[in-house]
């Protein structure tokens, strides 16, 4: 038997086979996938979240306020765009912001949409009160990792 994980990495290597394959080489095309990959409310929260420190999982779910498996599929589409990388530290998977130049776009575009600073700010504030990560709660990070985080904070 197939582990379902396999099959996930096979269908991702298929989109990313398909996708290089219909790759358009005018600049507005590119420029039009760049933003289609942005394009979700929940991207960009994320990417607000983990412009300067990284974050796990649960800390995405506390900030977010969405369900683990919806953040979870918005990280891969992230990873695939080469824009977030992981780290592993003891049973916790930190995601990190690696294409730095993505929050100065999202500046700009705030700018555009008349929004204050502050409000995105606000996005990316630390430590969440109901977050049960490490970095939101230390005093926790011995007894529990994302996959089995404490039902309390
Ligand atoms: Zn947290």
């Amino acid at each position: 038997m197939i582990p379902s994980r396999g099959i996930e990495i096979n269908a991702n290597r298929l989109y990313n086979t398909f996708k290089i394959m219909n790759i358009k080489s005018q600049p507005e095309d590119r420029l039009a996938l760049l933003f289609s990959q942005l394009s979700q409310p929940a991207r960009i929260q994320i990417l607000l979240v983990i412009r300067e420190q990284p974050a796990c999982v649960c800390h995405l779910v506390a900030a977010l306020g969405l369900r683990q498996a919806a953040i979870s599929q918005h990280l891969m589409a992230l990873r695939e765009a080469g824009w977030v990388t992981t780290t592993r530290e003891s049973r916790f998977i930190f995601y990190h912001l690696s294409e730095k130049r993505l929050f100065p776009l999202i500046v700009n575009a705030a700018e555009i949409a008349g929004i204050q600073h502050g409000d995105i700010d606000k996005i990316s504030r630390r430590p969440l009160e109901n977050c049960p990560c490490p970095q939101c709660h230390p005093e926790l990070a011995s007894e529990f990792s994302c996959k089995s985080p404490p039902s309390q904070v």
